[in-house]
């Protein structure tokens, strides 16, 4: 049953107030001084400062807990290259998922661009502007690229979330997902369906857990990927196979994990059957997944199943990752957000869905029971908790790799400092 009519939802949209946020003043401006400090002549003191010393700029403005969330619209959900106007309210949305969890404020910047470089250069030139970027919603290859060159460029965090959200939150599910059948990451036999924006960063992300390059099989819409296959661009070719091993049929037999970011209905109850004894399923096309949780579970009642639809256990949700590794990352002034600060999370989420579950969670999803097993691989997105483990864990992890450009002196404190 849908949880919403279409008309509930334009209304959301609409009314009291158009569109999902507002801008809010943070300090008083009621009285003649008020006005003289807000803007001149109090104002040029903090320009002045900044001026002097430009690491001022997090003290005297918003920008150290402001990110930029950038799109030109050509990968929107599931509807593809609407534009950068439609894809608004979606890049609002966002913005209200940063504050709502994690307190960080929002603008998005929706880029009615003609080339990837374009992007960049605009993208680039906003750096005073921001915190951080939250690139969002762009399609693969281009967002590779952009990533890759903005990454680069650029002296604040950039992160595309639908790579990097994902395999963050795949990869902690995939961590419990081997505590559980006991296997090793090492040992892994990996079968990825979908070699677009999320499937490569997971594959990638995987692989820095400790999964096998020999051991991870990549399809696109055109099979195995493979080296010296027709249709392969250099990320694909990063990921291939050293030669061809078949189709999906045969090289899905006695895999122990599927991931599946491509469309719906690719993965069949025979092929299921003929994975490993319990296989780790991740089928995350939205909204309809590569094959379905009862389907799998018919298949194999042993499986071990995720998607990305909130009505089925193991949802693989990226509300359980960006707020808090932007968190982290602003809290400690990152530089950037690499690899260990990633790891971190993802390991950070996993040691989570060890804990016991609070009431109000269990309440939020009206269950009266969840603990770690098959049916619980991650927290769930509303566990309140997610904050305290994942922040610090991320803040931690910039700190030992020497990307903060400030430290967290007490992480006990700070972790207390958060939870309240
Ligand atoms: P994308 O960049 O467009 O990539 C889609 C990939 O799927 C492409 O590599 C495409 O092949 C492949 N594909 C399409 N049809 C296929 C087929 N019949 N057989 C094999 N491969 C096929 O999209 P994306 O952003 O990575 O997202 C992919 C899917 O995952 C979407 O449904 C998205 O909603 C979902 N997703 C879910 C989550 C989540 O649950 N948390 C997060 C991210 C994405 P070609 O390269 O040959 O075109
Ligand atoms: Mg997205």
């Amino acid at each position: 049953m849908a949880l919403f009519t279409k008309e509930e939802a334009l209304a959301y949209h609409k009314v009291p107030r158009k569109g999902k946020v507002e801008v809010v003043p943070v300090k008083p401006c009621v009285t003649q001084k008020d006005l003289s400090l807000a803007y001149s002549p109090g104002v040029a003191e903090a320009c002045r400062e900044i001026d002097a010393d430009p690491a001022t700029a997090a003290d005297y403005t918003g920008r150290s807990n402001l990110v930029g969330v950038v799109t030109d619209g050509t990968a929107v959900l599931g509807l593809g290259n609407i534009g950068p106007l439609a894809a608004k309210p979606v890049m609002e949305g966002k913005g209200v998922l940063f504050k709502t969890f994690a307190d960080i404020d929002v603008f998005d910047i929706n880029l009615e661009v003609q080339s990837p470089d374009q992007l960049i250069e605009i993208v680039k030139a906003m750096e005073p502007t921001f915190g951080g970027i939250n690139l969002e919603d762009i399609k693969a290859p281009e967002c590779f690229y952009i990533e890759e060159k903005l990454k680069k460029e650029m002296n604040i965090p950039v992160f595309h979330d639908d790579q990097h959200g994902t395999a963050v939150i795949s990869g902690a599910a995939l961590m419990n997902s081997c505590e559980i059948t006991g296997n090793r990451m090492e040992d892994l036999k990996v079968v990825v369906v979908g070699a677009g924006a999320a499937g490569t960063a997971c594959a990638k992300f995987y692989l820095q857990l400790g999964v096998q390059k020999k051991n991870l099989f990549m399809f696109d819409s055109r099979g195995l990927i493979y080296k010296g296959r027709e249709g392969l661009n250099k990320y694909k070719e990063e990921l291939a196979q050293d030669k061809n091993y078949g189709s999906l049929e045969e090289v899905i037999k006695g895999a122990d994990m599927f991931l599946g970011l491509s469309t719906k209905g690719l993965l069949s109850q025979d092929m299921v059957r003929s994975m490993a004894p319990v296989p780790v399923i991740f089928a995350m096309a939205n909204p309809d997944p590569e094959i379905t949780y009862p389907e799998a579970k018919e298949a194999n009642p042993k499986c071990i199943m995720g998607t990305g639809r909130s009505d089925f256990p193991n949802q693989v949700n990226n509300v359980s990752g960006f707020p808090y590794i932007f968190r982290g990352a602003l809290d400690v002034g990152a530089t950037e957000i690499n690899e260990e600060m990633k790891i971190a999370a993802a390991q950070a989420l996993a040691a989570l869905a060890k804990e016991p579950v609070q009431k109000e969670t269990l309440d939020a999803y009206g269950v009266t029971e969840l603990s770690f097993g098959t049916d619980y691989v991650i927290p769930k997105p509303l566990d309140s908790r997610v904050l305290e483990w994942v922040v610090p864990a991320v803040a931690q992890a910039a700190m030992d790799t020497g990307v903060a450009t400030q430290t967290i002196p007490d992480m006990d404190a700070y972790r207390r400092q958060l939870r309240d």
